[in-house]
């Protein structure tokens, strides 16, 4: 999620993100969900993060490190996403949840507002032009009133588009942010639907220091940041390596001087996060 309404919300740190499973229900039209799915199961057949594994790369995690439920898939299509988000608020992390609340039940949510989150985006349903509204019933219009019910301290709901009309009546109109799709993920998104940017030549910055905002998906490998779908900089293993390794190793060292300005791919030259460096 990377509106700029939401970048007050998005504090500032180190965070991993965590795609609890590889291919995802909720077919957002502006989500380059498949080309992630097809790359991935490339290298793994985990379709979704396991507990214990997650528990084991989370050891390897420093707390000063917040942990995001979010990544490249809904979290919540992994039905152990709120134990995990548990086991991380025991072990000191900070919170930040983004969701569209498909697949998870009040009891789920009763459990979450026990926890002290940092961040609480709820992804809103659109009217069916870029998601699929067969996925709003009577369940998820409860949820979303019990959410709204549960007046949960700095809570957002985002609409990227119209909001569906089932629940656009549910949520205070104060606390709905409405928005259009705005990121073409690195140039993953249907050029139709959000156009790529003008790729950036020479030393770049990322605006928000995203190459510390990485993704750790089913198998333990951790890509590059939430705009990295297609895979094309994998760090490393959080189940075979510490956290440290990540930023020490030839792939991160090479991002960071292409970064910099020296020649090779680099995903960030086709990120609208991405700054120029000289903007003569
Ligand atoms: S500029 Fe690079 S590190 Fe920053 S969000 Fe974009 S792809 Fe990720």
């Amino acid at each position: 999620m990377i509106l700029p309404e939401l970048r007050s919300a998005n504090t500032a740190g180190r965070v991993l993100e965590i795609t609890t499973t590889t291919g995802c229900v909720v077919g957002c039209s502006y989500c380059p969900q498949d080309k992630f799915a097809v790359r991935q199961r490339k290298v793994s057949h985990a379709s979704h993060l396991d507990l214990e594994d997650f528990k084991r790369c989370l050891a390897r995690v420093p707390t000063s490190v917040d942990i995001g439920f979010a990544g490249y898939s809904e979290p919540w299509l992994n039905p152990d996403c709120t134990e995990m988000v548990e086991h991380a608020f025991a072990k000191g992390h900070g919170i930040r949840i983004f969701t569209t609340l498909v697949g998870m039940n009040g009891q789920d949510l009763q459990r979450l507002q026990a926890l002290r989150l940092g961040v609480f985006v709820v992804h809103v349903f659109d009217d069916g032009t870029y998601m699929n509204s067969r996925l709003v019933g009577d369940k998820y219009r409860d949820l979303v009133r019990q959410l709204v019910d549960a007046d949960i301290p700095l809570i957002r709901f985002v609409a990227l588009g119209e909001p569906h009309p089932d629940i656009a009546d549910i949520i205070p109109t104060e606390a709905l942010i409405k928005a259009r799709p705005v990121s073409s993920r690195g140039g993953s998104v249907d050029p139709k639907i959000v156009a790529p940017r003008q790729p950036v030549v020479g030393a770049l910055t990322c605006v928000d220091a995203r190459q510390y905002r990485n993704v750790l998906l089913p198998n333990g490998d951790v890509t590059l940041c939430s705009m990295d779908f297609e895979r094309r900089h994998v760090l490393g293993n959080l189940l075979y390596e510490g956290y440290s390794a990540l930023f020490e190793k030839p792939v991160f060292r090479e991002i960071v001087d292409r970064m910099n300005g020296a020649d090779g791919f680099l995903l960030c030259r086709m990120c609208e996060f991405a700054d120029p460096n000289d903007r003569t």
